[in-house]
């Protein structure tokens, strides 16, 4: 019987427990665990009331790769499922090759005093993975992840040659607070007020932070502005679609929120380098996060939708064509089946399904991989039925 040991305690790691113990055939023992403790036995508690299912709790500092490495040897699972934070992606990484176990996360490794987000760290295992005949998934969530998945999706079948890729992120529900972010604060801040980049014929351009936008029309939601960012599924999908000329990622944000994140910024409060404060150094950013709500917290009053999905543009039968991949998921009604958001919902279900895929056996390869380098077809297919349903439309307006 599989086991997985799935490291993290968030509002993420609630969604993939939840999702990976209504399928005992596939995860028949799920360990968790998390720097706090308690985290991991709240959620082993939420899964016994609603699934039946007895979940195994556990300490574990993953910055700590002999902790790692003792806790993976103490419970043998067949792969380990990281939805902690992207800091602990390489410790994690080096534990796994220790120990002959394959990898999947979430989000790509980013080093604690620089906010950047690039694969080049995690690529960098390519080739002791691939000697251990080990593999280790990378970005399994929603963005990237799912919409990685679209653009493999949108290769294989409906398109012969791939021009531009707009990947479009609207959150359009509402939490009731004046700020807040739906995921790891800390995280989420760092890659907002990151500069835009975009790439275009094989070249990376940068943009001020925030500095273009544009209207999109989201379905299930209506009219939003959207916002020019960097995003990391960019990096690999210039790479893996052939042909491929420009590839750009946008987020929506409202102006209350913006305007939160301005006078934050313009006060020091996002800063990432250490302060003395009475005595001590403190990171702004971290002690921000410590004031914030928890975004797990978030979950019970929010409503509306996210639509997330890609805008692609390319040839099909010699003739051009424009199409339009996307989910829309209801936050009110993720809460319901599993007490959380929708943000954390569509990124824990797609790391099940990956996870899924790898005990499985469809996906499992040796070395490092992005998800659009795999089969996107039984993935596509678990997304309908494990929660994030998907259209495909023709799309009459270009993204400008
Ligand atoms: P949370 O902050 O809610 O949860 C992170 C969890 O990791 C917490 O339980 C935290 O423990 C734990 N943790 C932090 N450091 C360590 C450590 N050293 N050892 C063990 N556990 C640790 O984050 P989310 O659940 O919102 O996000 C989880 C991951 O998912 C992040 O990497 C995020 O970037 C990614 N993500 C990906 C998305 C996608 O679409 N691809 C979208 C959204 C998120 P403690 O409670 O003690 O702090």
């Amino acid at each position: 019987m599989n086991k997985v040991l799935i490291i993290g305690a968030g509002g993420v790691s609630n969604v993939v427990v939840h999702k990976c113990a209504l399928l005992p055939e596939v995860f028949g023992e799920i360990v968790l665990a998390s720097r706090t403790k308690s985290k991991c036995d709240s959620i082993a508690q939420a899964v016994l009331k609603r699934t039946g299912k007895q979940i195994i709790t556990e300490a574990l500092d993953a910055d700590n790769v002999s902790e790692t490495v003792a806790l993976i040897k103490k419970h043998n699972p067949a792969l380990v499922i990281n939805v902690a934070l992207p800091y602990q992606d390489l410790a994690i990484m080096d534990a796994c090759l220790e120990t002959g176990v394959d990898y999947l996360d979430t989000a790509n490794y980013e080093p604690k005093d620089e906010a950047k987000f690039e694969y080049k760290w995690q690529w960098a295992y390519q080739d002791k993975y691939k000697d251990a005949r080990l593999m280790a998934l990378l970005g399994s969530g929603f963005d990237p992840g799912v919409t990685n998945m679209f653009c493999a999706y949108a290769q294989k079948h409906l398109f012969d040659e791939i021009h531009h890729i707009d990947i479009v992120d609207c959150n359009g529900g509402d939490h009731g607070k004046a700020f807040a972010t739906n995921f790891n604060p800390e995280i989420n801040i760092r890659e907002i007020t990151a500069r835009g980049r975009y790439w275009e014929k094989g070249e990376w351009k940068s943009t001020d932070p925030l500095s273009v936008s544009q209207k999109f029309d989201f379905p299930g939601v209506g009219e939003r502005n959207m916002y020019l960012m960097y995003h990391e599924e960019m990096e690999s999908l210039c790479q893996n679609i052939p042909g491929l000329k420009r590839i750009r990622f946008w987020m929506t944000f409202g102006e209350e929120y913006l305007t939160h994140l301005r006078v934050m910024q313009n006060i020091g409060m996002t800063r990432i380098d250490e302060v003395e404060y009475k005595g001590q150094k403190i990171v702004p950013l971290e002690f921000l996060k410590a004031v914030l709500p928890d975004p797990g917290s978030l979950a019970e009053n929010y409503t509306g939708k996210t639509s997330i999905g890609c805008v692609i543009e390319g040839i099909k039968d010699g003739k051009k064509s424009r199409k339009f991949i996307y989910n829309i998921c209801d936050h009110a009604e993720t809460y319901k089946e599993v007490g959380s958001q929708a943000v954390s919902y569509t990124t824990g279900v797609p790391a099940m399904i990956g996870a899924k895929m790898i005990l499985q056996g469809h996906w499992k390869k040796e070395g490092v991989y992005n998800m659009e380098q795999l089969d996107p077809d039984l993935f596509m297919e678990d997304l309908n039925k494990y929660g994030l349903p998907w259209q495909v439309e023709e799309w009459s307006n270009s993204v400008k």
